[in-house]
């Protein structure tokens, strides 16, 4: 059965709708993007943090000097997730360049955009992940802002297929001064002596997952360079489709599953799952 997508305003079955080859998007990566959750809770299909998905797209757009209509793609979304009677989902918001020129400059090109939901699968696909470095240098926040732009996230493709073929199943970021950036889906965290830290730097995303541990934890949020975070106890990656995500080892050091982490993760999960009273508000209902 054809799933439903939201495009341009209106609901439609996805087998019947499609977009130009000459899309300015598919050649030159000109649009920006969301990755959201909904969850199945007990009182139906919620969408955590809606708002602060929206908004960081809304930056993407402006960045990319597009018009974006928050409203209207709370609303797709929505209506998406509706239309497929999807509880456990991921919601895909894009908007995007259309076929117009292929020139470079964007104020001529038509604007298009989209909410897709698809039945939950983790891209980790696992509660635990092993974990190289990359040699892959992250986009330098100075070129390209750490936002959800589309052909940014040729970075991220290229560094995670490195990975996988040395037999990782994801891939670190560090930079030039040895300071962690993130990984290529996934901001990371790491637990020493007790102790939960939010690495921190400028040309990481802002996740949203992050922001959410390190207001449910008061973890601290600071630079922190490779060699520390091999010292450290526990390594955890969050992001939207990975939630909270063990690290079992970062290239040859290996690390047996964490106690924090499993912790961090169950709550996590009783938050977005709409079992926290006190974080309520960050689920809109479906
Ligand atoms: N970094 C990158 C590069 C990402 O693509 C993501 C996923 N959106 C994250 C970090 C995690 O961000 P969030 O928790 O908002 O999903």
């Amino acid at each position: 059965m054809s799933l439903n997508i939201w495009f341009d305003g209106k609901v439609g079955r996805a087998d019947t709708l499609s977009a130009p080859l000459t899309t300015h998007a598919l050649h030159y990566g000109s649009g920006v993007f969301e990755g959201i959750r909904s969850y199945a809770t007990a009182t139906g299909a919620a969408v955590f943090r809606l708002a602060d998905h929206l908004e960081r797209m809304r930056q993407g757009a402006v960045a990319l000097g597009f018009e974006m209509n928050v409203a209207a793609m709370a609303e797709g979304t929505i209506a998406v997730l509706r239309a497929n009677q999807h509880r456990d989902a991921y919601v895909r918001p894009l908007c995007w360049l259309g076929a117009g020129t292929l020139g470079l400059d964007v104020a001529p090109q038509p604007q298009h955009s989209m909410v897709a939901s698809m039945p939950w699968t983790s891209h980790l696909g696992s509660a635990e992940v092993r974990v190289t470095v990359s040699p892959f240098r992250r986009n330098s926040a100075l070129a390209i802002p750490p936002l959800k732009l589309c052909g940014a996230y040729i970075n991220s493709i290229m560094a995670k297929r490195e990975a996988g073929t040395r037999g990782f199943e994801e891939a670190m970021f560090i930079d030039a001064d040895g300071q962690v950036v993130e990984c290529t889906g996934e901001n990371v965290f790491m637990v020493r002596g007790g102790k939960v830290t939010a690495v921190q730097h400028v040309d990481a995303l802002a996740g949203i997952t992050r922001a959410s541990l390190i207001e449910m934890t008061g973890a601290e949020s600071r630079v922190v360079s490779l060699d520390e975070l091999k010292d450290a106890d526990e390594i955890f990656l969050t992001g939207t489709s990975a939630e909270v995500t063990g690290v079992s080892a970062l290239d040859g050091r290996d690390f047996a599953p964490g106690s924090i982490t499993a912790e961090l993760r169950a709550q996590y999960m009783k938050v977005v799952r709409g079992e926290v009273p006190q974080y309520a508000h960050w689920l809109t209902e479906v």
